[in-house]
């Protein structure tokens, strides 16, 4: 089978949202952060696993059946994987596209695991972390000042 049989298996998108570039293997963790929003309940994913790409030899890529991600979707998965390209598509054709960097921050997307923080102790205090270790994916937050990993921080579910 040549490259172009291949590409021609991937089903076209007519509206909706491409993350595209994903590094291989980062696919199922980026699904994983979609399905937790209730508002992704119903939308129709398409998952695709080491697809070629010219650029990177290997990719992972979703399509969304949906008109815009979410602002905290997006951010958590600046989070976890920055550099990755969110295309959105109209007809069929790349309508905007945008590479996502990394935050600084993250405010009130993932809950603290020190029970004694503000944050947990206070109903109405926004949680705030901020990265520090960029390779390693180390998280601080701004009220008790302890540091843990970004895989072990849960999302808040709004
Ligand atoms: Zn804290």
């Amino acid at each position: 089978m040549s490259d172009t049989d291949r590409v021609l298996l991937i089903p076209k998108i007519d509206n909706g949202i491409v993350i595209d570039h994903i590094p291989p293997g980062f696919g199922i963790a980026i699904l994983e952060i979609i399905r937790r929003d209730p508002a992704m309940r119903d939308v129709v994913v398409t998952l695709g696993l080491n697809y070629h790409s010219s650029k990177m030899g290997k990719k992972d890529l979703i399509k969304l059946w949906l008109d815009e991600l979410s602002p905290r979707v997006v951010q958590h998965i600046s989070l976890v994987c920055p550099g990755i390209t969110i295309k959105k598509i109209t007809n069929y054709e790349v309508e905007r596209r945008y590479v996502i960097r990394p935050p600084q921050s993250a405010r009130n997307l993932l809950r603290c695991l020190n029970p004694s923080c503000v944050t947990n102790t206070e109903p109405n205090v926004d949680t705030n972390f901020t990265m520090v270790d960029e390779e390693k994916k180390k998280l601080k937050c701004m009220y008790c000042e302890r540091v843990f990993s970004l895989k072990d921080l849960k999302p808040i579910i709004p």
